[in-house]
C-alpha cells in the first residue's frame, strides 16, 4: 500500500475534478483505470478527482481496495471521492458525490429495481424521477445537483425550466449545479434563481489524457482534504469555499451554438423555428447552451453574487503545443513528447498560469503560445450540434515583454 507524502490537514486551495466517468461507462477509454487517472491527475494538478461509476460494483470494488482515509481513497498524492452520474426517467443527467462506500450501497439498494445497468453500466439509466432520486440520494446523506446543466437532450433545462420544477421539494436542498463544457459563470449567472447555487466546473472526462481530464476544474479553498472539507467548501461553511472556477471557453462546447447534428451546420433560433427543427439535409438542430441561457435568463447582463469566483478560461496545454507547432493532433507523438518534457517539474497547471515563462525550456514557438494564451489572444470558432468549437492564436508570436499576462495569483 502507498500512502500520501505528508498530512491531508490542509487549509489550503485545492484542485478538484468531480466528475469523471471510468473505464465501464459507455463510450469511455479502457486507460480510465485507476492508476492511470491518478498518474495524469498529479501531472495535471489535479489534486481531488472523481471516481465516477461508484455504483458500478466492479469499479467500488476496486476504488475500496485502496488506502481510504476520511471518506477519500488515495493513490500517493491523488484523493479519490466517490461519484456517480445518473439519467432520469426523462434522460436528465445528475451527479452525485458520495461520502463512502456503504452509503454507495444504501444508494445502489435505493436504485435496485428501479432501472437498467445497475451492474453492467457506470452511468445507470433510472426509471425515476428527479425528487425521487433526490429523496434517495439525500437520505444517503450524498450531495446533489443536475450535471452539465445547460446541455441538449440531457441537461436540466433541457427539460425543466427551474431547479424547483425539476426537484420539486427537494430542490432547496440542491446546492450546486454543474455549469458544463458550453457554459460558464457569465451564462448562468443570468438567471437569477441560480445565485445562491455553488457553480461546479468538471472535466466529464471520458479519457484520462490531459486535453479531457481536467480541462474543466475547481479551485477551492478547503478545510482539510476529506468528504467532510469537500461538503463545507460547496456549501460554502465556515470559510470554505470555490475561489475559482476553470474551464474551455464556452464556444469550444460541443453545444453552445444552436446548430444541426448532422452536417453541424450553424442556425438562429429564428431560423430553427421557421424550419421546425429541421436541417436541409435531413438532420436535426438542436438549441445551444448559448440560446437556451438567453431564452432562460431574467438578466440582461451577469450579475455575480459577492460568493462567485471567477471564471478562467483555460486551454488544455496539449492543445496550445498543438497550436503552436501547426500540428492537427494533440496525441502526435511531438505533441506528446513536448508536453511530458514540460510536466516533469511542475504539473500543466503551474505551467499554464503560473510559471515563471522566461525560466521553461521549450521550444520558442510553444512558449509563445503559452504567452498568447495567458493575454487571452485567441480567437474561437463556437461549436454546436455535438462538434467541439476550434480555438486559434490571434497572431503569430507575440512580445514577451507586454504586462498583461493573466495567472493564477490574480484572482
Ligand atoms: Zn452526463
Ligand atoms: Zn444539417
Amino acid at each position: 500500500m502507498v500512502y500520501p507524502k505528508g498530512s491531508l490537514k490542509t487549509a489550503m486551495k485545492v484542485n478538484l475534478d468531480l466528475h469523471i466517468h471510468s473505464k465501464h461507462s459507455a463510450a469511455t477509454s479502457e486507460k480510465m483505470d485507476l492508476a492511470t487517472i491518478a498518474r495524469e491527475a498529479e501531472k495535471k494538478g489535479i489534486r481531488m478527482v472523481a471516481t465516477g461509476d461508484c455504483l458500478h460494483p466492479g469499479w467500488m470494488a476496486e476504488v475500496a481496495a485502496l488506502p481510504e482515509r476520511d471518506g477519500l481513497f488515495l493513490i500517493e498524492d491523488t484523493a479519490f471521492v466517490l461519484t456517480t452520474e445518473v439519467e432520469d426517467s426523462s434522460k436528465v443527467h445528475h451527479l452525485i458525490i458520495v461520502p463512502c462506500p456503504s452509503k454507495a450501497s444504501e444508494l445502489r439498494e435505493a436504485f435496485s429495481g428501479r432501472g437498467a445497468g445497475l451492474d453492467s453500466e457506470g452511468r445507470p439509466a433510472l426509471r425515476m424521477t428527479p425528487p425521487e432520486i433526490a429523496d434517495a440520494a439525500l437520505e444517503a446523506d450524498c450531495l446533489m445537483g443536475p450535471s452539465h446543466a445547460f446541455t441538449p437532450w440531457t441537461g436540466l433545462y433541457a427539460h425543466y425550466k427551474s431547479l424547483e420544477e425539476c426537484y420539486q421539494e427537494r430542490s432547496s436542498q440542491i446546492r450546486y449545479i454543474e455549469l458544463g463544457l458550453s457554459a460558464d459563470s457569465d451564462y448562468a449567472d443570468r438567471i437569477s434563481q441560480l445565485k445562491d447555487r455553488t457553480f461546479l466546473s468538471n472535466s466529464d472526462a471520458h479519457s484520462p489524457w490531459p486535453n479531457k481530464l481536467g480541462r474543466e476544474f475547481n479551485e477551492m479553498e478547503m478545510e482539510d482534504l476529506s468528504f467532510e472539507g469537500l461538503r463545507k467548501a460547496i456549501f460554502r461553511e465556515g470559510g470554505s469555499g470555490p475561489t475559482l472556477n476553470v474551464g474551455l471557453y464556452p464556444e469550444e462546447g460541443k453545444y453552445n451554438r444552436t446548430a444541426c447534428t448532422r452536417c453541424f451546420r450553424h442556425f438562429s433560433m429564428g431560423e430553427m423555428n421557421e424550419r421546425r427543427g429541421r436541417c436541409g439535409c435531413g438532420g436535426l438542430i438542436k438549441m445551444g447552451v448559448k440560446d437556451r441561457v438567453e431564452m432562460l435568463a431574467d438578466l440582461p447582463e451577469p450579475n455575480h453574487p459577492d460568493h462567485r469566483p471567477p471564471y478562467l478560461h483555460m486551454i488544455p496545454l496539449a492543445e496550445i503545443i498543438a497550436m503552436a507547432l501547426g500540428v492537427k493532433s494533440v496525441y502526435s507523438s511531438k505533441v506528446q513528447r513536448i508536453w511530458n518534457e514540460l510536466v516533469r517539474e511542475k504539473s500543466e497547471i503551474e505551467v499554464l498560469m503560473q510559471a515563471d515563462l522566461s525560466e521553461i525550456s521549450s521550444e520558442e514557438a510553444v512558449i509563445d503560445a503559452i504567452f498568447a494564451f495567458r493575454s487571452a489572444d485567441v480567437v474561437v470558432e463556437p461549436g454546436g450540434g455535438g462538434r467541439y468549437g476550434s480555438i486559434s492564436l490571434r497572431n503569430g508570436p507575440k512580445d514577451r515583454e507586454r504586462d498583461d499576462q493573466r495567472s493564477l495569483s490574480d484572482f
